[in-house]
């Protein structure tokens, strides 16, 4: 493992991290066993967020005895004074430390959230009053918009930028990437197996490895997962030609307009599961039609109560057209349970 310099932050990082999205799902036990296997192997910067649910909790119990060698990031979606200064003290609470070494303004991608963060009464005053207080001590930006993210790199207010990067969404690296590295900001990589849809870690960081500086988040749920890719840190990097193809392949399989799995769409207030939903077409092509059809028969038929209020869609960072997404799948669900003979729910 190396560790890197995150930008102008001075922080020394591993040069890879860890994304506390996937520990969501796991109980606090299995949470904290992954979460210590990757202190236990080297890794020394863990990101989550204030939205992830009881990410930072799990952060606090397995992290806390480890605290003064360790990189604590965290962000807030709150864009007022007040909601980012109660959310930096929740998140002190619950990841048990008095002070975050980097928070984030968390998914900064459309005009209107700039000019309210940045105005009288806006977040940055709550995180820069945070910052003077001792709780924070650095500040950087995520966003899901190439466009907003290159303004955002060029304001001067920010230590580190954290933007979507893997083989399917390499756009960052023409001319986002080098705008930060010239504005001396840390650079991490959010998505590395482009939202949990590429299973080859191989392939994913035979990518992400050729470039050096910039530091990967991924998320983790096994203790597998993380000695999977720890181990790849071990060994010279080599992009070989099958993994060339296999690029290829998820490229083609995944299109550019593919749900990454970041749950922002939630909840839907018809009781929609959106994400399976969104993902039913890709199931279907992975496990083949019937399979799909039984494995979905508590996840489709929920796509019946959608109104197409498109609230879901105003939350989605990428923009995706979910409500007619997920009655296509619909449809394709309802094909293949007749074609298999099972009951449509
Ligand atoms: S468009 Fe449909 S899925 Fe989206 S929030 Fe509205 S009811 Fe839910
Ligand atoms: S539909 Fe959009 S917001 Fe919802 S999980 Fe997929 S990418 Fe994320």
């Amino acid at each position: 493992m190396r560790y890197l310099t995150l930008g102008k932050t001075g922080l020394k990082v591993s040069e890879v991290g860890f994304g506390g999205i996937p520990i969501i799902r796991l109980s606090m036990e299995e949470a904290v066993a992954v979460l210590r296997r990757a202190v236990e192997r080297g890794v020394t910067l863990f990101d989550t967020a204030n939205l992830y649910m009881d990410s930072e909790e799990k952060f606090g119990r397995a992290l806390a005895g480890e605290r003064l060698r360790l990189v604590l990031a965290t962000k807030s979606i709150k864009r007022d004074r007040a909601g980012v200064e109660a959310e930096i003290n929740l998140s002190l609470a619950r990841m048990r430390t008095d002070y975050i070494d980097l928070f984030q303004f968390h998914q900064v991608s459309q005009e209107n959230d700039l000019n309210t963060l940045t105005g009288p009464g806006g977040a940055l005053e709550g995180a820069l009053a945070a910052q003077k207080a001792g709780k924070v001590r650095h500040l950087g930006v995520t966003s899901h918009s190439l466009e907003m993210a290159q303004r955002l790199v060029k304001m001067g207010l920010f230590e580190t930028i954290q933007f979507p990067f893997n083989f399917v969404e390499e756009a960052a690296a023409t001319e986002l990437f080098p705008a930060a590295r010239e504005a001396g900001l840390g650079i991490m990589a959010m998505k590395p197996f482009c939202g949990g849809l590429v299973d080859k870690a191989r392939v994913a960081f035979a990518f992400l490895r050729q470039y050096p500086d910039i530091i990967p988040l991924p998320g983790w749920d096994t203790v597998a997962g993380v000695d999977e890719v720890l181990d790849l840190y071990g060994q010279e990097n080599v992009v070989t030609p099958e993994d060339l193809a296999d690029m290829a392949r998820y490229r083609e399989e995944l299109g550019d307009k593919f749900c990454r799995r970041c749950e922002y769409c939630q909840p839907c207030p018809q009781g929609v599961l959106i994400t399976p939903a969104m993902l039913y077409g890709i199931v279907a092509h992975r496990m083949g039609p019937a399979k799909a059809a039984a494995f979905a028969t508590k996840i489709m038929p929920t796509v019946r109560e959608c109104i197409q209020c498109q609230e879901c869609e105003a939350r989605c960072p990428y923009g995706l057209p979910i409500a007619e997404t997920i009655q296509h799948h619909l449809q394709l669900f309802e094909e293949h349970c007749r074609a298999a003979g099972i009951s449509e729910g």
